[in-house]
């Protein structure tokens, strides 16, 4: 296990804890079964999570994929699940987490994940998404109500005047 890695996303992350732990070693399966190489550029790789928690920190880290290039989306099922895309060789899986069975301390959870090979503690599966295509750069108008630019995506024509998504509701 790649300590100076790990050490990297615990920095970034802010704590250590077993959610890292499983997008650490969900990362590293992906970089495996995607054929992802070291000299990876941002938006490479692209993963929609199916989780909001502490793994995709881990994910943002080691596959450079991020919020801000849009190449990591949360598309939250409630599942500690990631589907990963390499847009440099179309290569594409969904890596699910075995259930396992919980051991009493954080730390001896963290540990249990990190001492297992990443391919014995996942399923792996093909993924049911279509291959995100790059980010959108979207036109913006201003809002008729509140006089604040508004991407075209978030922003709707109400009796002839624009309305965006937040004066709407
Ligand atoms: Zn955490
Ligand atoms: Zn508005």
């Amino acid at each position: 296990m790649d300590k100076l890695l790990w050490t990297k996303v615990v920095e970034f992350h802010g704590h250590a804890c077993p959610g890292l732990a499983i997008g650490f070693q969900a990362s590293l399966l992906a970089k495996d079964i995607l054929e992802i190489n070291d000299n990876i550029h941002d938006e490479d790789i692209v993963c929609i999570a199916e989780t909001d928690a502490c793994g995709v920190d881990a994910v943002q880290v080691i596959l450079k994929a991020t919020i801000g290039t849009g190449s990591l989306k949360i598309d939250y099922k409630g599942k500690q699940a990631f589907n990963f895309f390499n847009r440099t060789n179309g290569k594409s899986a969904r890596i699910v987490l075995n259930n396992y069975e919980k051991k009493s301390t954080k730390e001896d959870n963290i540990n249990y994940i990190l001492s297992q090979q990443p391919k014995d503690i996942f399923t792996v599966k093909n993924t049911n998404m279509e291959f995100p295509s790059k980010a959108n750069i979207y036109n913006s108008y201003i809002c008729d109500k509140c006089g604040e630019k508004t991407a075209e995506n978030a922003i709707s024509m109400i009796n002839n005047q624009y309305i965006c998504y937040s004066c709407s509701q």
